[in-house]
């Protein structure tokens, strides 16, 4: 017994050797592919329930690997935020997504407001702002149609801090949503104490919307967010049984695979010229 613990312990280093040696790999990888200009800005439209139109766009990275082909976020950006290149990524990712709508408002007269991810890490640093605001200045970027997601996870612990930041966000014209609504602890208290704009409602509801829990969640966000005077954005939409739900309880806007996976953005004009006709 004496030895098979030991031998235990010793896998167990093992295992954990590997993953720094990985992750110190990944981490070098994600340097060079910053410098390598290997990311790149998938879009997934925000859909209207009752017209079908597109109403807004969500930015969703995406890492095109020379060997390894597509590269998912949920893979790189943990260690992203971990070592803390997710600040320059941040940036980019920000300026990206802004360059993006300017092009499609200059070049095609789509004019839509694009919601950037904002990682836990990125908004707690100290810079978050001033480099936001400096980059909207120089892009001359209209506030109005960048909106930041935020989960609540990005809104937990200094709660004063989390406020004023989010006030100052608001105060210069962007628009605030949080992501995953329902799945965290105190989802009531934070849309009490900080001023969101659009709640999305996460994808397990929607799954699970058959059953009768399932959908009195998702109605009763819906009914709550329409008296707080807040927008709601159904996330995660595959079939039109699930449209049809979210239409008779007068949901508005929906994401998901029935209207279009996350695409390219020349994929992405083609759709809302086709949608939005
Ligand atoms: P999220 O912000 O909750 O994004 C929604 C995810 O659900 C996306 O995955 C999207 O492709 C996927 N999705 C959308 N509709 C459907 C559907 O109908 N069915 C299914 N099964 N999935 C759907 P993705 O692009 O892989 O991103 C995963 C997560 O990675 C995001 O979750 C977000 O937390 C993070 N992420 C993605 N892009 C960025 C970014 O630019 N910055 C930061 N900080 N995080 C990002
Ligand atoms: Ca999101
Ligand atoms: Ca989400
Ligand atoms: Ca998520």
């Amino acid at each position: 017994a004496k030895k098979r613990g030991k031998n235990q312990v010793h896998y167990f280093t093992e295992q954990l050797n590997q993953k720094i040696i990985s992750e110190i790999a990944m981490e070098q990888e994600l340097k060079r592919a910053l410098a390598n200009h290997e990311f790149e800005m998938y879009y997934q439209p925000k859909t209207c329930v009752k017209t079908g139109k597109v109403m807004g766009v969500e930015s969703l990275i995406r890492w095109i690997h020379p060997k390894k082909g597509i590269i998912s976020p949920k893979e790189f950006i943990p260690i992203a935020e971990q070592t803390g290149l997710i600040i320059p990524l941040g940036n980019w990712i920000l300026q990206q997504a802004m360059q993006d709508q300017l092009e499609w408002q200059k070049q095609y007269g789509i004019t839509l407001p694009v919601s950037v991810n904002v990682s836990a890490i990125q908004f707690g640093h100290d810079k978050f702002f001033s480099e936001l605001h400096d980059l909207i200045y120089r892009l001359n970027f209209e506030p109005r149609h960048l909106d930041i997601e935020v989960t609540e996870s990005v809104l937990m612990g200094d709660t004063e801090k989390h406020l004023t930041l989010l006030k100052k966000i608001r105060g210069i014209g962007i628009s605030i949503s949080l992501d995953d609504f329902g799945t965290g602890y105190s989802s009531l208290a934070y849309l009490k104490t900080f001023p969101i704009n659009t709640l999305k409602i996460d994808k397990s509801f929607l799954d699970d919307y058959r059953s009768n829990s399932g959908s009195v969640f998702i109605d009763t966000m819906v009914r709550m967010a329409e008296n707080l005077n807040i927008s709601v954005v159904a996330e995660g939409v595959e079939s039109q049984e699930q449209l049809d739900y979210l239409s008779s309880i007068q949901c508005q806007c929906y994401q998901g695979y029935y209207c279009s996976k996350p695409i390219p953005k020349k994929e992405f004009i083609q759709l809302v010229h086709k949608l939005n006709v």
